[in-house]
């Protein structure tokens, strides 16, 4: 963030695409030095305080205690007066509660675990589902996308982007099933 000359109190809200360890174990260590809010969805949030939890004893882990500031939904959210939106896609499948960020300016989309460069999330871990992913990448698939961001990536770049890029990634993704 130093890099990026991004400050704490640059920080409003912390969307949590999911609850993994490595996707949210930084939510306290920002909110105990900042005034940032916390939000996911509510099915992440009744997913990471029980079958959830598993997943982080298992790794010997503390699971992550915090407070949202409130529950994303579907649909547009409106963040700050300068009228930037996002647009909460729920995907379920490699979590419960997975959502997608849909940027309709800039035609960026966020895809946390659920899609990589030619690669998929995986649905091993407590309360995964394949069929709920496939259905997932279903929808977002039929979205104007010009980038994708995902949560981890082997594409050298570092973003999947250019429309005939993600659309070939796409294609690719969706012969995982
Ligand atoms: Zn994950």
């Amino acid at each position: 963030m130093a890099n990026d000359n991004i400050k704490l109190d640059d920080i409003g809200l912390i969307i949590n695409t999911h609850t993994h360890p490595d996707h949210c174990e930084a939510n306290e260590c920002i909110t105990e030095r900042s005034k940032a809010g916390i939000t996911l969805s509510r099915e992440e949030d009744e997913f990471r305080t029980t079958i959830g939890a598993s997943l982080y004893k298992l790794f010997g882990l503390k699971s992550p205690q915090f407070t949202p500031l409130f529950h994303l939904k579907e649909g547009i959210l409106d963040l700050g007066k300068d009228g930037f939106q996002v647009q909460v896609i729920l995907t379920p499948g490699h979590s419960p509660g997975s959502v997608c960020l849909y940027l309709p300016e800039t035609k960026i989309l966020i895809t946390g675990d659920v899609i990589f460069f030619m690669s998929v999330g995986r649905t091993d871990f407590p309360g995964g589902n394949t069929l709920q992913l496939k259905d997932s990448i279903e929808r977002l698939s039929t979205l104007d996308i010009e980038c994708i961001i995902p949560g981890h990536n082997t594409d050298p770049n570092g973003i999947i982007k250019g429309k005939d890029r993600v659309k070939r990634n796409f294609e690719a993704v969706q012969m995982f099933f």
